[in-house]
């Protein structure tokens, strides 16, 4: 338990409420639970019981550790309670309103010491602050849903938020067995901002024709490291949930065009297909997503294989790794056939052919690929393909919020792998790729587009030049 908070107060005890009381509860504080609704207070605490008896039941959790935490709930029907705190952290409804005049009566009942923080996704903290006195005491504590389960809290400050008051909150979120992160108040902060590609450029793959879902979602889970692929993910966190997110992220960034909602997801949303949750998304549920069926075994075999670089020559077909240009671009500029490799770290691959190949000269390249022990799934040609243009719109979402002064980065990796599973923190993938690699990549995008959601922000221009200086 951190010295300087003893009592926690948490306001609203929703979905996220009930899971941050119990883990502070869990760490030792007494937890002042208000809510505007009684019965959202008596469903938040049987939650929370049943949850640690569930836990108990498993051998997880002690009886006296369960009796303990439950004896640290104090459910309060009166805001004025909440004088006694230390620490409060607002969870109630996502509205700014609700929000402004929650903030200005904890100004009237708390002291002046005590710490005021909110759990919005999207509101600004600064905003938050802004009518309240010691508006230095006021910050984000982002907690992931479900709080008990997630490690990940990005702890935002606004424009007047002290270091002290962040530097105290860090170690307090420590001190409950969570990682914090440091943010600054921007729209989406680090995860909800860095994470807008890795489902746009999924919805764009939909929206060209290029693929099935089901592949889609394959290829970025098995090829790129996910856990989980975009599509399907989005079916799990509700369309409408994620179809808001990406609409307020992209209103806060003045419509910002790489951040623009996709309009089949926008259908979605208005056919009331949610999801999981209402049983048809992208996918019918319970089912989800269909098996993808992978290219057939290729019988015939190669007679002569040129390596060169990061390409290899097989029987006169370039196979080459994905580099933002198609593979009709490169074959109608080579003047030879062609097979793109897309990024994989997993047995599974997609691959795009020129449509100038024969057959036998994509299969040349399939049955190669094979050999190499890859499950191949023959994707359209389009430019970047799936993992790999994913891939580099999130590093370069990451640089950009580094270059602005969101996070360090080294929090936004660990914001990226703890908050949505990454299995890489997007900073460190782009060093192990290459900042050039990825640079190459955008700007065969924006070219092929002539859009500016593929430009390239200047810190990655900074370390791509960096990058040749150190090999030259
Ligand atoms: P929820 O709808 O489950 O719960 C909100 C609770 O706030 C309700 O019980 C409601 O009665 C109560 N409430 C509303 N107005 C109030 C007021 N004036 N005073 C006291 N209580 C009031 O919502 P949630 O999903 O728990 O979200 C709460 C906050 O957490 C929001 O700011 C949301 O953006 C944020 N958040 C949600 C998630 C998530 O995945 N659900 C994740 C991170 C952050």
């Amino acid at each position: 338990m951190s010295p300087r908070i003893h009592t926690v107060a948490v306001i609203g005890s929703g979905t996220m409420g009930a899971g941050i009381a119990e883990v502070a509860a869990a760490a030792g504080h007494p937890v002042l639970l208000y809510d505007i609704a009684s019965e959202a207070l008596t469903r938040a605490v049987d939650g929370i019981r049943r949850r640690l008896e569930s836990r108990v039941t498993r051998g997880k959790l002690s009886q006296d550790a369960c009796a303990a935490t439950l004896a640290r709930l104090f459910p309060v029907a009166d805001m004025q309670a909440l004088a006694s705190a230390d620490l409060v952290i607002e969870a109630a409804s996502e509205r700014p309103e609700v929000k402004a005049a929650l903030f200005s009566q904890l100004a009237e009942i708390c002291p002046a010491q005590t710490l005021l923080t909110s759990n919005t996704s999207s509101i600004s903290i600064t905003a938050i602050a802004a009518g309240v006195r010691h508006p230095e005491r006021v910050a984000g504590l982002h907690f992931f849903n479900p709080a008990p389960v997630m490690k990940l809290v990005e702890v935002v400050s606004g424009i007047a938020t002290s270091t002290g008051v962040v530097e105290q909150l860090c170690q307090c979120v420590s001190g409950w067995g969570k990682q914090p992160v440091r943010c600054r108040s921007t729209p989406g902060f680090i995860v909800n901002r860095v994470a807008r590609p890795f489902y746009a450029e999924a919805w764009r793959a939909l929206e060209e024709q290029v693929v099935d879902a089901a592949v889609i979602d394959t290829v970025l889970r098995e090829a790129g490291g996910f856990p989980m692929g975009p599509l399907a993910l989005t079916d799990l966190i509700g369309q409408d949930v994620n179809f808001a997110v990406t609409c307020s992220v992209f209103n806060a960034f003045w419509q910002e065009r790489r951040f623009l909602p996709s309009l089949i997801q926008q259908e979605l949303v208005l056919a009331g297909r949610l999801g999981k949750k209402s049983g048809q998304g992208v996918y019918a549920w319970p089912q989800g997503a269909p098996e993808v069926a992978f290219y057939p075994d290729v019988k015939h075999l190669a007679q002569q294989t040129q390596p060169s670089g990061d390409s290899v020559t097989i029987d006169g077909v370039l196979v080459t790794h994905c580099d933002g240009e198609t593979a009709l671009e490169k074959a109608s500029r080579l003047k030879r056939p062609v097979v793109v490799v897309d990024y994989s770290e997993g047995d599974v691959v997609a691959v795009a052919a020129a449509a100038t190949n024969s057959q036998r000269q994509t299969e040349t390249a399939i049955g190669w690929l094979q050999r190499q022990g890859k499950k191949v799934l023959l994707i359209a040609d389009y430019p970047g393909l799936l993992v790999s243009r994913t891939l580099a719109m999130l590093i370069n979402e990451a640089l950009d919020a580094v270059q602005k002064g969101v996070a360090s980065e080294a929090d936004i990796d660990t914001a990226m792998r703890l908050g949505v599973n990454y299995p890489h923190g997007p900073l460190q993938w782009g060093s192990n790729l290459g900042w050039q690699r990825v640079l190459t990549l955008l700007e065969n995008l924006q070219r092929h587009y002539g859009e500016e959601r593929y430009r390239p922000c200047s810190l990655l221009r900074q370390r791509a030049l960096l990058e040749n200086r150190h090999e030259s």
